[in-house]
């Protein structure tokens, strides 16, 4: 029995979407996937500029560690904001102490005119704002920035928008992190990616993947039932399979309850250990964090059988690179207080442009 264990990773988040919380309520109400995308993500992620977005990031990160998760991976969008955006996620999850690999999103939606497109021609040319996206990643990553090289679906993006990213991410030996047939409107993304997806390719989400694609899969279970997409079904794809939050949080204990529930809702002869594995595939990216140290409220942490059935257990000590950063709970590098008075003043300013 133990009350430890390593840092936990959290393989999909969005560190831009922490302010959502309390945003006023959309003009029409979504009835779907993709209304969902349309009425809410797509017009706050328009709105973010650099200060928005760092207390954004920082409130993000901050929540990770107090919940024991010390390494995230990142995906991020903020059309008006492109150049210099993926240094000030990294900028804000340095000052907090929490290791980041983040990308830019790229994406054929905006138009070079301006407007926004719900599902783009593949054989439409890369837009102006794609190039720029793909040139934030190629600035970040030359730059020695920890990333790799984002897209935002197969249906926001043309061909050619998936070709230059799939360029880019081999001359940077990184895949692309790229959302995959997470909803009806994406569901022939198999079918777009099959020629071009390679091992280091993150796949996120894959409910409706009609094929093996090469790569990496992130199950997200809270958001899916949040968005009412249905259930991945994991546990059916021979892929390697990662947790992530997709920004919900980055409490990584609770998703891998949630991982399991849904898990063995499906199957019934599953076990808490499967979704304790999904969490620790994590480590490929970040394999420092194994030398984390949590200590839990709880002192049989590292039994999947009783961690999955006993709720409420939150980290007591974090320690990251040797250095103690929570202590009795609280965070001993900055204030938290400071950081939630600041996000929310910037989460004022935010709903007041939506
Ligand atoms: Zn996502």
């Amino acid at each position: 029995m133990s009350n430890r264990t390593p840092g936990l990773v959290c393989a999909h988040h969005h560190l831009y979407s922490t302010l959502a919380r309390g945003m006023p309520a959309p003009p029409s109400a979504p009835t779907d996937f993709i209304s969902t995308l349309q009425q809410v993500w797509w017009r706050l992620d328009a709105q973010l500029d650099a200060e928005m977005l760092y207390w954004s990031a920082a409130l993000g990160a901050a929540e990770a560690l107090m919940s024991g998760t010390t390494s995230i991976i990142d995906h991020h969008e903020s059309p008006n904001f492109i150049e210099g955006s993926l240094d000030v996620i990294a900028k804000a999850c340095a000052d907090i102490g929490v290791r980041v690999n983040t990308c830019f999103g790229a994406t054929d939606r905006w138009t070079d005119k301006g407007s926004l497109i719900d599902s783009v021609n593949p054989n439409s040319s890369m837009t102006g704002a794609a190039r720029r996206a793909l040139d934030e990643c190629d600035r970040y990553l030359s730059a020695g920035g920890r990333g790799m090289v984002g897209l935002h679906a197969a249906f926001t993006c043309s061909n050619e928008t998936l070709e230059m990213a799939t360029e880019l991410a081999k001359k940077h030996t990184v895949g692309v992190h790229i959302h995959v047939a997470e909803g009806l409107h994406d569901a022939g993304a198999g079918e777009r990616l099959e020629a071009i997806t390679s091992d280091d390719w993150l796949l996120v989400h894959c409910v409706l993947l009609d094929r093996l694609l090469k790569g990496r899969i992130v199950h997200n279970p809270r958001s899916n039932m949040n968005n009412s997409v249905g259930y991945s079904k994991p546990s059916r794809r021979t892929n390697t399979t990662l947790l992530g939050t997709d920004g919900i949080g980055s409490d990584m204990l609770e998703e891998f309850r949630l991982a399991y529930a849904r898990l063995r809702e499906f199957d019934i002869k599953e076990n808490p250990a499967t979704a304790w594995a999904w969490l620790e595939n994590g480590y490929h990216y970040f394999p420092e964090s194994r030398e984390d140290v949590v200590v839990w409220s709880y002192d049989a942490v590292d039994d999947p059988w009783k961690l999955a059935f006993t709720t409420g257990v939150h980290p007591v000590e974090v320690i990251v690179d040797g250095k103690t950063v929570v202590k009795n709970s609280m965070p001993t590098t900055f204030d938290i207080h400071e950081v939630r008075q600041k996000a929310s003043e910037q989460a004022k300013r935010l709903h007041e442009r939506l």
